[in-house]
């Protein structure tokens, strides 16, 4: 797009506002090709490519390497806008790597002069991200050594630290404190200071925003960098192809990799490599008419996919056709919706998120994450594209008032096209450049599921428990529909009969690209957990599950009943479940019974109605009223689980269960609470919690 003068003042002013340009981490990844038709490409590294950070410095001319530790795409995503806004502000030359595609034993040759950032989210328990695991025991390791002999053996790294956390867990953002601490003891310089965002609050993006300036300054200062007027320049060149229709063989229709578009789909499958699994059975597990939860059996057996009980699955959702529709409209593509096109990268460690020559169309509806809420740094990247001055003004205002973009936004919960069409009345976006949209919108991510079957029991068919999500919002006429719960509906609706399902009016393209998805399939993969059942199974075991939460506990029900039928020795087995009520949300009350004549006063169910009587009960308070019993089956070595709501259910619990310590033992809540922490080290305290 050419830039007029109120371009570039407007570009000015976002200068000086401070807000920045960014892209993913994808588009700036390194060595990853997981659309190549080879697994062993699928898994990320290509053979040749150097795992040595100094080298890969060096032969890409970089001096600014930003590591991700990224589970969900967060970090990720914040990895890749200091990319941007480091090169576009400072003229860094920045490249954003994933952690597990490098070694980290010549940290310590890092030259002076370049400087190296981590963005760090903390998973579950304290635990770094699966491509984080490698780099953190290295790091932390109690004889970490390194190729050089400085002394100390950090003194030439400069470094920037970012942390994704849950203030809601226990250990808030101990990934990023202990790399800190590490490289601190290792004698490494920080720039800055290690910010934290918080999930937990709903503050991450404007801790972010916060963190970042002050970071910037001292970073600039410390660097002798000279700040620049950003202008846009684009990641991606988008090339049509007009030799190329949405027919032609090679074109992706939201295929996710090679062998997905040729029809050799085979294992190992993960991440970057989802099953196509025919779901076998579905079913509805409430019996009210506004709300949905859903049953659903995933049949595994045509693949070698494995799973224990405890693990999660991954389902690959695609968004509503009316969401995918309203993006289409306000960015003006609609009539070229069907075209075909290349996107190839203009900067070497850029890399497309997914593989091409596809559709408009394709990367709209299987690749992006259209429905989310939008950054108010992403609103001020947009002010330069606006169709008019006026709503050129109020998207610069909006991105740069953090309470304005509150009331405007965030309150609606309005997506893009949302805010786009909000913004300008519904005229029309015609000059956003596509490759804008590429590099900041989210790639539309998998959800996870506690997995509520048995390995033990059913090893091939992987059961789900997911309630639809649906919340009525303030400052909304429509509830706001979860994507991948509304997808999996309108799977189990056509599962029961309905040929053209549309859940709440939305239709989702459930016959998959080219009808590979016919006959009921979804795109699933399995990711193993640390949530599991004691490996002795006359261990007694404290299971606290209100809602979904209950689901990997009914696994765990279905194991223990399965080893009391195959003879084994089971230990007592309580459950603690919650629900509004008995006749409306109470899930798998049958299966209880069943599980009961098997296990007989081995199980217990203990249940909390929290809409039954004048006064709201919860799990928590079922726990407090068995204070005595709970302590004795913890003092037998009981393991004590929870599974659910992580803002509210699983801290009350946890603070519950002190509680409980102190009363009979006779001790303080303070050293209650060190046995509580001292078990959840031991793994007898586990969560599995979201
Ligand atoms: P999404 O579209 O992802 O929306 C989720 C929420 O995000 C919305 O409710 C809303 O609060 C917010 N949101 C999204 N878009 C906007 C917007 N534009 N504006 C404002 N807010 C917005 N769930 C289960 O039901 N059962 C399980 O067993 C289960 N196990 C899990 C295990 C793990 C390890 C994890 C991490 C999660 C688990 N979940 C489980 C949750 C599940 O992964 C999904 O998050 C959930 O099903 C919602 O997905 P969705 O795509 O339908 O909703």
């Amino acid at each position: 797009a050419e830039l007029d003068t109120l371009d570039i003042v407007v570009l000015s002013v976002i200068l000086l506002g401070t807000i920045a340009y960014f892209t993913k981490g994808k588009l700036w990844g390194v060595t990853k090709d997981p659309y190549a038709s080879s697994i062993g490409n699928a898994n990320g590294v290509k053979a040749g490519k150097t795992r040595n950070i100094v080298e890969k410095l060096e032969e890409s001319g970089k001096n600014c390497i930003i590591f991700y530790g990224s589970q969900t795409g967060t970090a990720e995503d914040y990895a890749s806008r200091l990319a941007k806004e480091g090169k576009s502000r400072f003229g860094l030359e920045t490249m954003v790597a994933d952690l597990e595609d490098f070694d980290f034993d010549n940290l310590d040759a890092v030259p002076s002069d370049k400087v190296v950032m981590f963005v760090l989210a903390t998973y579950g328990e304290g635990e770094p991200t699966d491509n984080a695991v490698d780099f953190y025991e290295f790091i932390s390791g109690e004889d970490v050594s390194f190729s050089g002999d400085n002394d100390p053996p950090l003194d030439n790294l400069n470094y920037v630290a970012f942390g994704l956390g849950n203030n809601t867990y226990e250990h808030y953002n101990s990934m990023v404190r202990n790399v800190n601490k590490a490289l601190e003891k290792l004698g490494a310089h920080r720039i800055g200071d290690a910010g934290e965002g918080d999930d937990g609050a709903g503050t991450m993006e404007e801790d972010f925003l916060a963190w970042k300036d002050p970071m910037w300054a001292a970073l600039a200062s410390k660097m002798g960098l000279e700040e620049r007027e950003a202008v846009y320049e684009p990641v991606f060149s988008i090339v049509e192809r007009e030799g190329l229709t949405k027919d032609s063989p090679e074109v992706y229709l939201g295929e996710p990799n090679k062998m997905h578009l040729e029809g050799t789909a085979k294992g190992p499958f993960n991440a970057h490599n989802p099953y196509i699994a025919p779901i076998a059975e579905s079913r509805e597990l409430f019996s009210v008419k506004d709300r949905n939860c859903l049953h659903m059996e995933v049949d595994i057996s045509g693949s070698n996919l494995s799973y224990q009980t405890g693990d999660h699955i991954a389902v690959w959702p695609t968004n509503p056709g009316q969401e995918v529709d309203r993006f289409m409209d306000i960015l003006d593509l609609t009539h070229k919706r069907d075209n075909v096109i290349s996107v190839k990268p203009l900067e070497p460690t850029a890399k497309v998120p997914f593989p091409t020559p596809t559709t408009y169309d394709a990367i709209v509806r299987y690749h992006l994450e259209i429905c989310s809420p939008v950054s108010r740094q992403f609103v001020a990247t947009l002010a330069s594209f606006a169709p008019d001055d006026e709503s050129k003004a109020e998207m610069t205002r909006l991105g740069g008032d953090k309470e304005y973009f509150h009331e405007k936004i965030s309150v609606h919960h309005l997506n893009i096209a949302g805010v786009l069409k909000t913004v300008s009345k519904g005229k029309k976006w015609t000059n956003v450049p596509f490759s804008v949209l590429i590099e900041s919108v989210t790639k539309l991510q998998p959800r996870y599921y506690s997995i509520s079957s048995s390995s033990l029991v059913q090893p091939k068919k992987i059961s789900i428990t997911a309630v639809v999500e649906a919340q009525e919002l303030p400052g909304r006429e429509e509830p706001f529909r979860g994507v991948a719960t509304n997808y999996l509906l309108a799977l189990k609706q056509k599962q029961n009969g309905d040929p053209n399902p549309t859940p709440f009016g939305a239709t989702y393209e459930i016959m998959g690209p080219r009808n590979k998805y016919d006959g009921i399939h979804v795109p699933v993969h399995v990711r193993h957990s640390n949530f599991k059942l004691p490996s002795d199974p006359s261990k007694p075991i404290i299971l606290i599950g209100p809602g979904t939460g209950v689901a990997p506990f009914r696994a765990f029900v279905q194991e223990r009943a399965q080893q009391a039928k195959n003879g084994e020795n089971v230990g007592k087995t309580i459950l603690f479940f919650g629900c509004r009520r008995r006749s409306e949300d109470y899930l798998y009350e049958q299966e209880w019974d069943e599980y009961k004549k098997v296990l007989g006063d081995k199980f217990e169910l203990v249940t909390a109605f929290s809409r039954e009587g004048s006064k709201k009960v919860y799990v928590q308070h079922r726990l407090k009223e068995r204070s005595k019993e709970i302590n004795e089956l913890l003092e037998k070595k009981a393991y004590f689980y929870v599974c659910g709501d992580a803002a509210n259910m699983a801290r009350e619990v946890n603070s519950v269960l002190s509680q409980i310590l102190a009363e009979n033992r006779g001790i303080t809540e303070a050293k209650a609470e060190e046995i509580v922490k001292n078990m959840r080290a031991a793994n007898q305290y586990q969560e599995d919690v979201w």
